[in-house]
């Protein structure tokens, strides 16, 4: 491994470490009117995100929860990401995240930036840890869907 990709994962950790010890978005929103939890019981990772969706626009999220810094720095990036995005838009997010930390390519397709996200890529290399990483996105899918069932992972 080069230099600067050995640099680029200890940035990736540290954004990583920090979303897990300080989640953006990290409340209950009593307003909400879409909400889904997600449970990952491999790792005893739990959350639940809370959405307030106005005109088919995100117009606000949050999520609260435990579980490792994988699962809660997923579900941080995830509320940064798909804030003030349309329901669709949100949705193409969450197929491209969850195909990309599932098989580990790039989407050639992708519809935005995964800027941050990319902080999630180590993952792919650790099955058991890929479904913390893309917990939370599973829960925002069912949130969408309006699912009544808790998304798990299983
Ligand atoms: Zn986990």
């Amino acid at each position: 491994m080069s230099e600067d990709a050995t640099e680029m994962q200890d940035l990736y950790r540290e954004l990583i470490l920090d979303h897990a010890r300080q989640p953006r978005n990290f409340k209950r929103l009593a307003d909400a009117t879409h909400s889904a939890e997600g449970i990952n019981p491999l790792c005893g990772d739990k959350l639940h995100l809370y959405l307030v969706v106005d005109q088919d626009k995100i117009t606000e999220i949050s999520f609260q929860g435990s579980g490792c810094a994988i699962s809660m720095a997923s579900a941080s990036l995830l509320t940064e990401t798909v804030a003030e995005r349309s329901v669709a838009d949100a949705v193409a997010c969450v197929t491209t995240v969850t195909r990309r930390l599932t098989t580990g390519k790039e989407e050639a397709s992708a519809t935005f930036d995964l800027g941050k996200l990319r902080a999630l890529d180590g993952v792919t290399q650790y099955p058991s840890r890929v479904k913390c990483a893309t917990l939370a996105w599973h829960a925002l899918r069912a949130a969408l869907n309006q699912a009544g069932a808790p998304a798990t992972t299983e």
